[in-house]
């Protein structure tokens, strides 16, 4: 995915009632009826991208723009830094694309619901060690910063790996606990509850 070449503009015709949305927030056959924002609005990858990312295991959380005509070096850096693994000594740049789908999902919920929301952040950046510690596959999208495990607060995670795998961006994969999600290969899902 690349948002900022405007890939998923110009497809979509809007019809008014298919904003009347609050079912997006518990069934995951309703959303096929549901316009994403960047469907709604033109410019959507044009306006300011600000996300709010919580660590779920330090508990620290932060509104950033990241996007603001440009990626904005010292708020990613400060995202980085947020979603590093406590016990790792240094974060690591991530994939911004992670970011974006961050941004466009929270502006669907708020869209849905005249609400905003955080995204709650398991696990980003590994290391090896890290990496083998949680049990993560060898290749691991995490071990590149290309991959992030967490959940939209007041989604229920069926729904919002439906709402990430609607990017095409890459991988999505459901779990009990959270939604992990990966950029930079052709989109692939799957789920620990063995519902492809
Ligand atoms: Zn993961």
């Amino acid at each position: 995915m690349n948002p900022s070449r405007r890939r998923f503009l110009g497809h979509t015709v809007l019809l008014p009632s298919a904003l009347s949305f609050p079912a997006l927030l518990t069934s995951r056959k309703s959303l096929a009826s549901v316009v994403r924002p960047d469907q709604v609005e033109p410019d959507f990858w044009q306006q300011r991208r600000v996300i709010q990312v919580r660590n779920a295991g330090s508990g620290v959380r932060r509104e950033l723009c990241f996007w603001d005509g440009s990626y904005q070096e010292p708020a990613c850096q400060e995202i980085f830094q947020l979603l590093a693994d406590q016990r790792d000594r240094s974060a690591q740049p991530m994939a911004l694309d992670l970011f974006n789908l961050i941004y466009a999902t929270q502006r669907w919920y708020s869209l849905a619901t005249g609400k905003s929301t955080w995204t709650d952040i398991h696990s980003a950046y590994r290391t090896l060690e890290r990496n083998a510690r949680v049990g993560g596959a060898p290749d691991s999208f995490h071990l590149r910063g290309a991959a992030l495990d967490g959940r939209l607060e007041g989604v229920s995670l069926g729904v919002y790996a439906a709402m990430l795998k609607s990017y095409g961006a890459g991988g999505v994969g459901l779990y009990p606990q959270h939604v992990h999600w990966d950029v930079g290969r052709p989109a692939v899902f799957w789920s620990s509850f063995g519902v492809a």
